[in-house]
């Protein structure tokens, strides 16, 4: 394809994206397909001859579109958010066109340098202490991984390293090896599944903690599962706390946690993948109280902060950490300056890495710390607006009040009733939520996920709701 071609066939997608999102009211949130729609519409073999984009994009519209989900819908409140923005996408087209790869300082000077600056703005924007800052005097930083999956992932090796150097230090005779198969490391029952599975990958039992009517784990709860298992011979290691969790939004007490890993020399992770972007609004930051004591803290600007997917940032407090643990060294990623600036390939799992911090960077300046705070707070109340909508209706209830931009709720009565609901309103295809429970009990979570969600939509999914759940108790009632 040459420059001239690629002008066109860019633009033309560009306009798609505009049209997409500007019309995107129109196209039901959930796709009418079933499992397999699309193997037979397309061919078995890849096309021997190149075709030409505009056929491609034909095909994109009439095969694609159709058995596509639309995460940017303003009816979509299941999950969380994933972020979307027009800055966004234009520093993902960038850093394509770009296409550096920048394991390595040498490798592209920029791509490194941006991340260290962007993560120092956004750190100081979200109110972290100055030792998470690359610009502090010790050896933290922030560094941009793919997912908050991954930075669990990360912070649990790094935990694992530094724990099995200090064992040995006082136990010369003991192997790697040894030591590891005693670590233990320790989150909540409401944690979400990709620490479990950071469990699983790390070869580190991962204890799931009972938590407070709030859903928080408390410092007593963590202080015992510690005692209990050192009594066994065992050596605590690590522990993930979640600021925001999956299901209702519960934030674990940070200010009791801290002391207790502090005191025992525990790693203690925060995983804040999408409440953290409310740390933007400063009367919004009571729940990360006690984060100071957080070895490393995670939150997706790619959830709730309008960089489109994948930016997940993740700050740590000792460099070393990362570095003591990945560093493999190999001689062809040798350079002059190594040791000057951060190589962040030592900061992450994989060894390539994209330029990610261009999307953050046209999202912080073209939003600035106003538009960011302006998107956070009119996503709260639209949420808070929502609770008070079910608050008025007696056929419901409200299972966990707004945090953020979740609400949790449920019909009053037995929980088939709720289920059946959710049934239904998932069958009309125009409104899409997802279930949880809570100690025991059936809810809804409604969740404002997409930017383009107004007070409006908020009345029509709400009047969805409603109607569904009328049906429901009109077929109870038969
Ligand atoms: N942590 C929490 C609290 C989450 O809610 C999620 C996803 O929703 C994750 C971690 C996983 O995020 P990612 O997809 O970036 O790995």
């Amino acid at each position: 394809m040459s420059p001239d071609e690629f002008r066109e066939f860019g633009k033309a997608a560009v306009d798609f994206i505009a049209d997409y999102i500007e019309n995107i009211r129109d196209r039901p949130v959930l796709p009418a397909v079933e499992p397999g729609y699309l193997a037979p519409l397309l061919p078995t073999e890849c096309p021997e001859e190149p075709e030409p984009w505009q056929a491609v994009m034909q095909d994109l519209e009439r095969h694609i579109m159709p058995g596509v989900t639309h995460w940017h819908s303003p009816s979509f409140h299941a999950y969380f958010p994933t972020a979307n923005s027009f800055p966004g996408v234009v520093g993902e087209l960038l850093s394509a066109g770009l296409g550096v790869i920048g394991f390595s300082w040498i490798t592209s000077p920029a791509c490194t340098e941006l991340e260290m600056i962007v993560m120092d703005w956004l750190g100081k924007l979200l109110g972290l202490p100055e030792e998470f800052l690359h610009c502090s005097a010790g050896r933290g930083g922030g560094v941009i991984q793919g997912s908050a999956s991954e930075a669990t992932l990360v912070a649990m090796l790094a935990a694992r390293d530094r724990t099995v150097r200090r064992v040995r230090a006082d136990n010369p005779r003991l192997t790697d090896g040894e030591v590891r198969a005693k670590l233990v490391a320790y989150t909540s029952d409401q944690s979400n599944s990709s620490v479990w599975k950071s469990g699983l990958l790390g070869a580190m039992p991962m204890r799931q903690l009972p938590t407070d009517a709030d859903g928080a784990l408390r410092g007593d709860v963590l202080d015992a599962a510690i005692r209990s298992d050192r009594h066994k011979g065992l050596i605590p290691c690590f522990v993930v706390s979640t600021l925001g969790t999956t299901g209702t939004c519960a934030f674990d007490n940070l200010e009791e946690l801290g002391p207790v890993c502090n005191r025992e020399g525990l790693w203690l992770h925060v995983d804040a993948a999408y409440a953290g972007a409310a740390y933007v609004c400063p009367e919004l930051r009571q729940t990360m109280a006690g984060v100071q004591y957080a070895d490393s803290f995670d939150m997706n600007p790619h959830k709730w902060m309008l960089v489109n997917f994948d930016c997940s940032a993740m700050w740590v407090k000792n460099a070393n950490d990362l570095e003591n643990a990945f560093n493999v060294d190999a001689v062809y990623l040798k350079h002059d300056s190594q040791g000057v600036m951060p190589d962040l390939r030592h900061w992450q799992l994989p060894l390539g890495r994209r330029f990610r911090a261009l999307k953050l960077w046209l999202v912080l300046r073209t939003y600035g710390a106003r538009g960011l705070q302006a998107h956070i707070r009119k996503q709260v109340k639209l949420a808070q607006d929502f609770e008070e909508l079910v608050h008025r209706d007696p056929r419901f209830e409200v299972a966990v009040s707004a945090r953020c931009g979740i609400v949790c709720f449920r019909m009053a009565g037995p929980c088939a009733r709720t289920q059946e609901l959710l049934h239904r309103v998932t069958a009309r295809r125009s409104l899409y939520m997802c279930p949880a429970a809570v100690r025991g009990r059936a809810i809804i979570r409604f969740v404002i996920c997409s930017r383009l969600t107004e007070a409006e939509d908020v009345a029509r999914s709400w009047a969805e709701i409603v109607s569904q759940a009328e049906a429901v108790l009109q077929a109870e009632s038969l």
